[in-house]
């Protein structure tokens, strides 16, 4: 098993190449901010990453994921979801409140423990948040949602909350909007940068910024 920063650094490449054109190479000042480390301590690993034949990577235009590269990603993505699941659904911890215990043990619990939590839940295929859970080959399937953001006024389904802020995930919680939840965008009021949603259990429209709705990905019901 490749090393928790290893593991880390594949992670933040993958997530980053999300939000590029595909085939687009990411550069590295990016996935050194995303880290927390400086530039050059990113290319350094980018080197090892290299040798490993997890990365292409051109000195001073980027870095994208091999294909190896891709699936140990995956790979963590799948421990990670899965113990957020495990915490959630056996443990029955708040789902604002696990983030950051799965960062810690996708790195550490082994493929047998993964196994056995995966059977216990019986091989679910989201996460509390509604993220898709990676199969055990590391293949995702794309989840054809839409982020609420830059949805025009129409009916909705809630499918996953991108953000790990357990405040905001909070807040999620009281508004009973959670994955699998009908709502109604009734108004985009670009000069406040707010949504007015229609939620279900409550008489009142609920506002919501449109930073915070880039987080909330959507699909038509
Ligand atoms: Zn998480």
């Amino acid at each position: 098993m490749p090393s928790s920063t290893v593991e880390n650094y594949l992670k933040a490449i993958w997530s980053l190449q999300g939000q590029h054109e595909e085939a687009e190479m990411v550069p590295i000042g990016q996935v050194a901010e995303k880290i927390g480390v400086t530039p050059g301590t990113a290319t350094t690993m980018m080197n090892q990453l290299l040798k490993k034949d997890l990365v292409k990577y051109t000195p001073r235009r980027g870095v994208l994921l091999s294909g190896a590269g891709q699936k140990a990603a995956l790979l963590v993505l799948r421990r990670h979801r899965l113990v957020e699941t495990f915490l959630v659904e056996i443990m029955k911890l708040d789902w604002a409140e696990v983030h950051e215990d799965a960062e810690v043990l996708e790195h550490v619990i082994s493929d047998r423990l993964l196994a056995r939590m995966d059977e216990m839940l019986h091989h679910p295929t989201h996460d509390p948040h509604g993220a898709p859970i990676p199969n055990a080959e590391g293949e995702l399937t794309p989840d054809g949602t839409t982020v609420l953001a830059d949805c025009p006024p129409g009916a909705y389904t809630l499918q996953r909350v991108r953000e790990d802020q357990p405040s905001f995930l909070q807040w999620l919680a009281e508004m009973e909007l959670i994955p699998g939840t009908d709502l109604i965008v009734t108004d985009r009021n670009l000069e406040a940068d707010t949504l007015s949603l229609k939620l279900p259990n409550r008489a009142e429209s609920v506002q919501i910024s449109l930073p915070a709705a880039k987080s909330l990905l959507v699909a038509r019901p």
